[in-house]
């Protein structure tokens, strides 16, 4: 019987461990998926051996990398990893889910993006963003703090209406509006958004945050991250199973 994992912590409400279980049932797969509550990966390395293939998940995207044998070309890239293969082999699967999430609610008008938070949804979705054409920048509560930053990095002050009304895309990549803190949202001027805009939240729970509610309330096109989380899942599962290995 084949092992599968994820790797995290907490992971009690892991998103992956739900999806791989009922695929694996669904489809009379005979392997089994795990949750590794791991707070240091160092203690985690006998784990990574033996298993056939595992999801990383916070705090330890980044973490992984020293561990593993070899790196996916987008995964160095992005300098992060939510699943490995039985080579140890690491991929960026939130990219994939991501792009071909939004690929199809783009139009030629959106040239410029904006990307709220810097953390590692915002370093998938900044590469996502370029290999679709785009032209990204991150909004930081500390711009300042990120001198290396592959892309221009502002603040929220620095968000004027022309920034707004030249950014049509916004993608949310902080985790302001998660349940079960739905009351939050991104500090943005959001009586600057309109019909042009099209508005992205990563987060997934609530369906509509107030960051997407706002912005469909100004006209703006809003989609939430669902289709990044299924998106992602099954670009692994292709993984594992060697339909896109390389
Ligand atoms: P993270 O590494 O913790 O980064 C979040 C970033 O948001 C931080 O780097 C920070 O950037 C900003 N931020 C954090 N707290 C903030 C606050 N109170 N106010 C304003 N900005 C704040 O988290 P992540 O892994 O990137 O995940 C971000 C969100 O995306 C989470 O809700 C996660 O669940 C979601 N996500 C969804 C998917 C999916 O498949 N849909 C995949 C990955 C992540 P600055 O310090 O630069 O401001």
């Amino acid at each position: 019987m084949k092992q599968y994992g994820i790797i995290g912590k907490p992971v009690a409400q892991s998103f992956s461990a739900r999806y791989f279980t009922d695929k694996f049932a669904r489809e009379g797969i005979d392997a089994r998926y795990e949750r590794y509550e791991v707070a240091c990966v160092e203690d985690a390395q006998k784990l990574i051996h033996r298993l056939d293939g595992f999801n990383v998940t916070i705090p330890h995207k980044q973490a992984i990398i020293p561990y593993l044998n070899e790196l996916d070309a987008t995964a160095a890239e992005i300098g992060a990893v939510n699943v490995v293969d039985s080579r140890l082999k690491g991929w960026n699967t939130d990219c994939i889910g991501f792009m071909d999430s939004i690929r199809p609610l783009l139009t030629s008008a959106d040239t410029h993006a904006l990307i709220l938070g810097t953390g590692g949804a915002a370093k998938a979705v900044r590469y996502g963003l370029v290999q679709l054409g785009l032209h990204p920048t991150y909004v930081s509560r500390t711009p300042d703090k990120m001198p290396q930053a592959p892309c221009p990095v502002i603040g929220y002050k620095d968000l004027t209406a022309d920034v707004m009304r030249s950014h049509t895309v916004i993608v949310n990549c902080t985790p302001l509006g998660m349940w079960p803190n739905t009351d939050a949202c991104a500090p943005i001027p959001y009586s600057e958004i309109g019909s042009a805009h099209l508005l992205y939240d990563c987060v997934y729970n609530p369906e509509e945050t107030l960051f997407l509610r706002h912005g469909r309330e100004q006209g703006a096109r809003t989609r939430n991250g669902l289709g990044m989380l299924y998106g992602q899942a099954e670009a692994a599962w292709k993984i594992w199973t060697g339909v896109q290995n390389g």
